[in-house]
C-alpha cells in the first residue's frame, strides 16, 4: 500500500459555539472531494461523555449511528450527507474516550512509572486518535475541535494542534479558524474586534490561523475585509466570508466562488487538475428550491421543541423531497399533548405522519393514537425504530384485542409483551455503547412493498435500540394482516412491518434517515413522500 503523505487540516472555532463548524468542515469536505482528493472529516469533543450515547437530545441533539456502530455528534450527519461517503468510530472522539484509554494503559503499568500528565501524555493520544484515519490512506483529514478556542476544556485540543502544526513541518497542515462578525444594527456596522480577540487567544496557544472564516449576517465590506486580514495575520484572500443562508446545501457554492478550496489547496501545497464540480449538488439545490409541490408531514415525537433531536430525520426529507421536486412541510408534533380528544385537529390536513424513535415511556399513548389514527383513515404512516414498536402495540391492542398489550420498556408486567427485550440486552446494565448497534442485514420478503421500494432483497440498515418485536405473537399479527416483510437473516429478528391494503402503513426497526444523502437520497423516504402526494 502507497504512503500517502497525509494533510491535516483543523477547523477551530472562536466568539461563539453554534457558529457552523460542522457545515463548514462538510463544505469544504465536499470542495476537496470534488477536486480529486480522498477526504475525511473527524470531529473532537470536549466533553467528558464517552460519547453522546447516553446524552438526552435535548443536550446536544441528535445521537447519530455510524456503520460501525459508534453513537456519535450529530455532525458526523452532515460529513456524511455531503460527502456521501460513511464515518466510523474513529471519526468522533471526546476528552473522556481519550482520558479512559490513557487512565486503563496507566493501570496496565504501560507507563513505566512515568507522572502521567496532560502534556505529553494526553495530547500524544489527541495526536494518535488523529492520526489514526491516516491509516486508511486519505490525501486530507479534516478535524473539526469542538467548543470555542479559549473554553477551559478545549486547551488539550489545541495546545496538539500546535505541536502537530510544527512536527508535520510546513505546508502539512493548517488551521482553518471560524469567527463570529457580529452586526451593530444602531451603526449599521459589522465589527471585527472578536474575531481579532479570538485569532490573539489562538496566537497566545501558539497558533496562527492560516484562514478565516467570518460568519456574518451581512456582506463583508472591502475595508472590514482588509481589516481582519491586516490584523489577524492573514493574505486577503485567506479572509473567506460566511453569510447566512437560507439552507446549509447552499454553503458549498457560497465559499467556492470565494475560492476557498482553491486558498486551502495552496496553503497546503497540494495542486488539482479537477475543477470542483459541483453538478449534482447544484442540481439537487435547484430542485430542493423550486418544487412542483408539497406535502406536510407530522413528525409525532417527544423531543420535538429542539429539532436538532431529530436532524436526520429532517434531512432525509430534504433529499428525497428534492428528487421528487416536493416541498416537505413538518408539522412537529410533541406526543405528549396528543389525546383522543384533540387528534382530529392536531393532524388535520397533515398528507402523511412519521412516528419518531425515541426512549422512555413519556408521550407513548399520544403515539399510539397517532398510529391508531394514521391505520384507521388510511394516512400514510412511517413508524421508525420507537416508531416501529408503537405500531405493532396498537396493531395487538386495537385489531387483535390484546387490550394490555406493551412494550416491556414501559411496563414490565403487560400479559402481552409484543415488544420484548432482546435476549442478549437481559443481563446489560451498562447504558452506554450497549445497544444492538451499527449495521445489520435485513432480507426483504419476496413481492413486499419494502422489496419493491429498495429494489433488492437483501439490504443493510444502522440500528440503536434494545427492545425487538416478539416473535411469538408473529402469526397472529400476519394472519391478520400485519406482515413482517424484513427480518435478520440469521436470528430472525423483525426488521419491518407492513400493512397490505393500507396506502402506506410502514414500520421499521432500523433507522433509515441515517444513511440519506444529498447524493444519494433514501429510497424508504422517497416512498413515503411519493405516498403522501398522493393522499388527501
Ligand atoms: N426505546 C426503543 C428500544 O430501545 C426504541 C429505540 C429507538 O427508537 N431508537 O428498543
Amino acid at each position: 500500500m502507497s504512503k500517502k503523505n497525509t494533510k491535516y487540516i483543523f477547523v477551530t472555532g472562536g466568539v461563539t459555539s453554534s457558529l457552523g463548524k460542522g457545515i463548514v468542515s462538510a463544505s469544504l469536505g465536499l470542495l476537496l472531494k470534488s477536486r480529486g482528493f480522498n477526504v475525511t472529516i473527524q470531529k473532537l469533543d470536549p466533553y467528558i461523555n464517552i460519547d453522546p450515547g447516553t446524552l438526552n437530545p435535548y443536550e446536544h441533539g441528535e445521537c447519530y449511528v455510524t456503520e460501525d456502530g459508534a453513537e456519535t455528534d450529530l455532525d458526523l450527519g452532515h460529513y456524511e450527507r455531503y460527502l456521501d461517503a460513511p464515518t466510523s468510530q474513529n471519526n468522533n472522539v471526546t476528552t473522556g474516550k481519550i482520558y479512559q484509554t490513557v487512565i486503563e494503559k496507566e493501570r496496565k503499568g504501560d507507563f513505566l512509572g512515568k507522572t502521567v500528565q496532560v502534556i505529553p501524555h494526553i495530547t500524544n493520544e489527541i495526536k494518535r486518535r488523529i492520526k489514526i484515519l491516516s491509516k486508511q490512506n486519505y490525501d486530507i483529514i479534516i478535524t473539526e475541535i469542538g467548543g470555542t478556542v479559549g473554553d477551559i476544556e478545549s486547551l488539550p485540543y489545541i495546545e496538539t494542534v500546535r505541536q502537530l502544526k510544527w512536527e508535520l513541518g510546513e505546508k502539512n497542515s493548517m488551521v482553518i479558524h471560524l469567527t463570529l462578525l457580529p452586526y451593530l444594527a444602531s451603526s449599521g456596522e459589522l465589527k471585527t474586534k472578536p474575531s481579532q480577540h479570538s485569532v490573539r487567544q489562538l496566537m497566545e496557544s501558539g497558533i496562527m490561523a492560516d484562514v478565516l472564516v467570518c460568519r456574518t449576517e451581512h456582506k463583508i465590506p472591502k475595508d472590514q475585509r482588509a481589516k481582519l486580514a491586516q490584523f489577524c495575520n492573514v493574505p486577503l484572500e485567506n479572509v473567506i466570508e460566511c453569510k447566512d443562508m437560507e439552507t446549509i446545501y447552499e454553503v458549498p457554492m457560497y465559499l467556492q466562488k470565494q475560492n476557498f478550496d482553491d486558498v486551502v489547496l495552496k496553503e497546503l501545497d497540494l495542486k488539482s487538475e479537477k475543477d470542483a464540480d459541483l453538478k449534482d449538488w447544484k442540481s439537487f439545490l435547484k430542485k430542493f428550491q423550486n418544487p412542483k409541490k408539497t406535502v406536510e408531514i407530522a413528525l409525532v415525537g417527544k423531543y420535538v421543541s429542539l429539532q436538532d433531536s431529530y436532524i436526520s430525520i429532517a434531512e432525509a426529507f430534504k433529499h428525497a423531497g428534492a428528487d421528487l421536486e416536493t416541498e416537505v412541510k413538518v408539522r412537529w408534533v410533541y406526543s405528549g399533548d396528543v389525546t383522543e380528544e384533540n387528534i382530529k385537529d392536531t393532524l388535520k390536513g397533515v398528507n402523511g405522519i412519521l412516528v419518531a424513535p425515541g426512549f422512555g415511556d413519556r408521550g407513548i399513548e399520544g403515539k399510539v393514537l397517532t398510529a391508531k389514527y394514521a391505520r384507521e383513515n388510511k394516512i400514510p404512516m412511517l413508524g421508525i425504530c420507537l416508531g416501529m414498536q408503537i405500531m405493532t402495540i396498537e396493531f395487538a391492542r386495537n385489531v387483535l384485542g390484546h387490550t394490555k398489550a406493551n412494550s416491556m420498556e414501559f411496563d414490565t408486567a403487560t400479559p402481552d409483551p409484543v415488544i420484548s427485550i432482546m435476549e442478549e440486552q437481559k443481563n446489560v446494565i451498562d447504558k452506554g455503547g450497549t445497544m444492538r448497534l451499527g449495521a445489520w442485514k435485513c432480507a426483504l420478503k419476496n413481492g413486499s412493498r419494502l422489496n419493491e421500494i429498495y429494489g433488492s432483497k437483501n439490504i443493510s440498515e444502522r440500528h440503536r435500540h434494545r427492545y425487538e418485536f416478539n416473535n411469538d405473537y408473529l402469526q397472529e399479527f400476519e394472519k391478520n394482516g400485519f406482515l413482517a416483510t424484513g427480518t435478520n437473516p440469521e436470528t430472525g429478528l423483525v426488521e419491518a412491518l407492513e400493512l397490505p391494503g393500507h396506502p402506506f402503513y410502514v414500520g421499521v426497526q432500523y433507522h433509515p434517515e441515517y444513511k440519506s444523502t444529498v447524493a444519494t437520497p433514501h429510497p424508504l423516504f422517497r416512498a413515503f413522500i411519493k405516498a403522501c402526494e398522493t393522499s388527501k
